[in-house]
């Protein structure tokens, strides 16, 4: 209870903070239907409007629409009432709208949808912009554009780290960020060892404060390369790549197996140094062999401790070998999952990594269906330009939500591929999807009871979509708009010309 005043203290200080720098002028009451794309107006919602008014009324109040709850038991509603940054109430609109003041903000949502803002699970947006050709302000804009509100960023130097404080302690971070400090860098040396950096373990404790914009809920280790660059090496694999195969012939590997970083017992002590310090380690783990390493030394560190209360996590699990994936469900650890990416033929991986080998690619796919908390990822989704929504648009969690329920892929032109059939067996529902970009990438960073879905007493991170994504064909998801993106109760992102649904 201690934690939730405190909460809503500090959430009310950002609100007025938040709401002093913008400026914003006061929201219409009344939309003129003439305003919007949507179909005919409804009739007006049969609430009477309580008199006098609730002791502590709404801020704002959206209402009639389709609110996407995410929450067991109460899966949709038409309300929402938001008081202080945090969300007051979720129901129906005759309950919601009694929470109405005289000051209270409406906002008729004309049957649009709404729900939890989303969460990058794993991104680099913030700590590599120029990549995309942007500087920081301008990153942490294309990511509202698109509808994230947390970002929880998976590699930082100190350099990074500054950068972050001081855009948090100037009040121009607009979104909530959770790092994952650097202990080792994704790279080898030019005698193919790790770099070590060490950016925030050991020397500081974990920021686990749910207040703080600027989080640091764990360390991230990398463990083996991504065959793509010889600094990197090639993902740790159990049985050598073939003879010929791409990554060696190169000279990307650094061994027939890959480039595994750490050594099983040095990699257990660093995890259990730093989970005793209160920190939970995300793992770079693509090949088997590296996703291996990391369970085992995850069931070192907790010592049959659950990891419900640590929450050690892997990232990418490019390779799954099938007697792995009992054991992430054993151990209940987190994983990343690209969710939009070529995955059309697998064969054409085979002369990398052996005609049996490659179905382990589509492992990853298992992991929404295990009962664990497993997450999308956007990583270096990227294109040169960000704003082009058809040439692989990884960045897009729209794109992200439409590849992982088809397992289709749109490239250059608009052309699409369908899924390999091994990755098409692997059925992910939408609603599992949506969880993947609120309530379990918010679990990964310990934040499930603050954030991810649409309940009172959470933050009010919340996007208004143009459709419902529940209710369309799931190869229509890449037709989707976010219209509206608020974090904290405010408005970040507003469409042109949608701006009656933003107060
Ligand atoms: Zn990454």
């Amino acid at each position: 209870m201690k934690t939730f005043f405190r909460l809503v203290g500090v959430a009310l200080g950002l609100a007025l903070i938040a709401s002093c720098r913008s400026g914003a002028p006061a929201a219409p009451t009344d939309i003129p239907p003439s305003a919007t794309n949507a179909p005919a107006p409804t009739r007006p919602p049969s609430f009477t409007p309580t008199s006098p008014p609730p002791a502590e009324a709404a801020d704002i109040i959206f209402y009639n629409g389709v609110m996407i709850t995410l929450e067991t038991g109460q899966r949709t509603a038409q309300a929402i009432a938001i008081r202080g940054g945090l969300i007051q109430a979720v129901g129906s609109d005759e309950e919601v709208l009694a929470l109405q003041g005289p000051d209270t903000t409406l906002i008729n949502l004309q049957g649009r949808t709404m729900m939890p803002g989303f969460i990058d699970g794993h991104t680099h947006i913030l700590a590599f912009p120029e990549r995309m050709g942007r500087t920081f302000d301008q990153a942490q804009e294309t990511a509202l554009r698109y509808g994230f509100t947390t970002l929880n960023e998976m590699w930082a130097d100190e350099t990074f780290l500054e950068e972050l404080f001081q855009a948090e302690q100037a009040g121009t971070l607009r979104l909530r960020v959770n790092v994952f400090a650097s202990y080792n860098d994704g790279i080898l040396d030019g005698n193919h060892q790790k770099v070590f950096l060490k950016a925030w373990f050991p020397g500081h404790d974990p920021i686990l404060d749910p207040t703080a914009r600027v989080r640091i809920p764990g360390i991230k280790v990398f463990l083996d390369g991504d065959n793509f660059t010889p600094i990197r090496g090639c993902w740790a694999l159990s049985d050598p790549f073939p003879p010929g195969a791409r990554p060696t012939s190169t000279g990307l590997c650094g061994t027939s197996r890959g480039d595994l970083y750490w050594q099983q017992d040095e990699l257990n002590q660093v995890v259990l140094e730093a989970q005793t310090a209160g920190f939970r380690v995300a793992f770079h783990a693509m090949g088997d062999r590296a996703i291996e390493v990391a369970l085992n030394s995850i069931e070192f560190a907790l010592n049959g401790r659950p990891n419900d209360e640590v929450r050690h996590q892997i990232e990418h699990g490019s390779m799954i070998r099938p007697d792995l994936l009992p054991r992430y469900e054993q151990l209940n650890v987190p994983g990343s999952v690209r969710g939009y990416g070529d995955f059309c033929n697998l064969q054409e991986m085979a002369p990398v990594f052996g005609p049996e080998r490659v179905n382990w690619y589509a492992n990853r796919y298992a992991l929404p269906g295990l009962n664990i908390h497993a997450y999308i990822e956007t990583d270096f989704g990227w294109t040169a330009d960000p704003d082009d929504r058809y040439a692989q648009r990884g960045l897009d969690p729209i794109m992200q939500l439409y590849g992982i329920a088809t397992h289709n892929f749109e490239g250059p032109g608009g052309t699409v591929c369908g899924p390999d059939p091994v990755v098409a067996g692997f059925v992910i529902p939408i609603e599992r999807a949506l969880q993947m970009l609120t309530i379990d990438p918010a679990y990964a960073v310990s934040m499930e009871d603050y954030l991810g879905t649409l309940a009172p007493g959470k933050y009010a991170d919340l996007i208004i979509l143009s459709a419902n994504p529940l209710a369309i064909e799931p190869t229509s998801l890449k037709h989707l708009q976010v219209w509206m993106t608020m974090v904290g109760g405010q408005v970040e992102y507003c469409a042109a010309g949608k701006e009656a649904y933003c107060p």
